[in-house]
């Protein structure tokens, strides 16, 4: 399922993340900050598949040039190394913002950094006509919300990519877009949670105080092909342990739970969002809820029944548990996630099998 860096199911026409009539529209001018991460990447397939013009702005954090380099001499590509802190010059008519440190240990690396990426991303989506996002050499939020407030003279849609982690280690389940969260404002997950909230927060002043069209999505736990192979997170470690012969290191008592999205079905998400009409913000997850031991389960079911697992001290502030409500994004935006973990894990392990071993060995189950 998983060739040559590409998907071959859920991306096409007639699969599973079949492009519907109304996102038929053509030759947009679209900026993917984060383009070449896990997510963006597979965000710029869709669009460069749709007909759009696509503009990665990256700086390679985390991002790999290998999951763009497909697009390479593609007139309607072009990719820019560029640190999203930093001024920028560009013309565009829709920012997909994605850049950030998403993964619990790339942003606790630097926090400071981490809450300053999602201010002045959100500034950047208006400078539409060569207006200038001013150079930051001091990181503070009046800056920003100056850059926003010239920002708002022109229009072109903008969409932020926040997170499930706005509702910190919740209080009520599944979760609810109208739940306001609980999360700890001087933990060492907050610059992650506290930066995300608070773009959220200068998302919608915007969209209320200048009329800037804006959608928000609370992305929930997502994987597939390309995730960045050591970045800590509990899938790409579990299947990277897996497949390397270790053992899978299960934090705390490993009940805790999350809920797994494959990345396709967040692409159609993040798309049907972008063109509909709603702000949100919006839930965009699996409800399919899974404790780490089952998810240890899975992984063993699909790569190495045999795979041992061995017991680790949980990190602060681990959320205890972590479920999308989806109705609201069903009922507005008409979108429901269509692949289960069993079915979307094998279509990863294909491709951390071949960026492991550099073989092209098919996943046998
Ligand atoms: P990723 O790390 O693969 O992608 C992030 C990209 O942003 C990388 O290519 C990185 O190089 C780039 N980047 C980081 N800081 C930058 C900067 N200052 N300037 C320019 N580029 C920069 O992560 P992802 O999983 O693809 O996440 C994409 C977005 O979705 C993030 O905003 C993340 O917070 C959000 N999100 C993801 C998940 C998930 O489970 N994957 C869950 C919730 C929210
Ligand atoms: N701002 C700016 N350049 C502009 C427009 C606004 O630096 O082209 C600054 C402005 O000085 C203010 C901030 O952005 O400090 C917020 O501007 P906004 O117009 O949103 O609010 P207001 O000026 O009405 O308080
Ligand atoms: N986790 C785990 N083993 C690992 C990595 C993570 O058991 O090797 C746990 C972690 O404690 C958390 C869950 O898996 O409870 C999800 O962690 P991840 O970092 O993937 O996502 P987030 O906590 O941001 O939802």
């Amino acid at each position: 399922a998983y060739q040559n860096g590409h998907l071959t199911t859920g991306f096409g026409i007639n699969s599973v993340g079949k492009i519907p009539l109304g996102l038929k529209r053509k030759g947009l001018r679209i900026v993917v900050t984060g383009g070449a991460g896990f997510v963006g990447s597979h965000l710029v397939d869709r669009l460069i598949s749709r007909g759009d013009s696509v503009i990665v702005v990256d700086n390679f954090f985390t991002g790999r040039k290998e999951n763009v380099m497909h697009h390479f001499g593609n007139a309607r590509f072009e990719l820019i190394r560029h640190d999203v802190v930093e001024p920028l010059l560009l013309e565009v008519d829709q920012i997909y913002h994605l850049a950030c440190p998403a993964s619990p240990v790339h942003y606790k690396h630097n926090p400071v950094k981490t809450i300053i990426s999602f201010f002045l991303c959100v500034c950047l989506f208006e400078f539409r006509y060569y207006a200038y996002v001013i150079l930051i050499s001091q990181f503070s939020i009046a800056w920003t919300l100056n850059m926003l407030g010239l920002a708002k003279r022109v229009g072109a849609r903008f969409l932020l990519t926040s997170t499930s982690e706005v509702y910190g280690d919740p209080l009520q389940h599944p979760q609810v877009e109208t739940y306001w969260g609980n999360v700890n404002p001087i933990g060492v997950r907050s610059c992650y949670d506290e930066g995300k909230r608070t773009a959220e927060t200068l998302t919608m002043d915007y969209h209320r105080g200048a009329g800037v069209e804006v959608r928000i999505a609370r992305i929930f736990n997502t994987y597939g092909p390309r995730m960045c192979i050591d970045d800590g997170r509990v899938v790409s470690n579990f299947v990277a342990q897996a497949l390397r012969k270790e053992p899978l290191t299960v934090y705390g008592d490993g009940k805790q739970t999350r809920s797994f999205q494959f990345v396709s079905d967040l692409v159609e998400g993040l798309m049907r969002l972008m063109e509909g009409e709603h702000v949100g913000p919006f839930n965009l997850g699996n409800p399919g809820e899974f404790t780490m031991l089952e998810l240890a389960q899975v992984v063993q079911e699909t790569i190495d029944p045999n795979a041992k697992i061995e017991f680790r001290p949980n990190t602060e502030d681990d959320p205890h548990k972590r479920k999308p409500d989806i109705s609201k994004a069903k009922e507005q935006l008409g979108w429901e996630p269509k692949v289960p973990l069993r079915k979307g894990l094998p279509m990863m392990v294909s491709d951390f099998r071949q960026r492991i071993f550099g073989d092209h060995k098919e996943d046998s189950s």
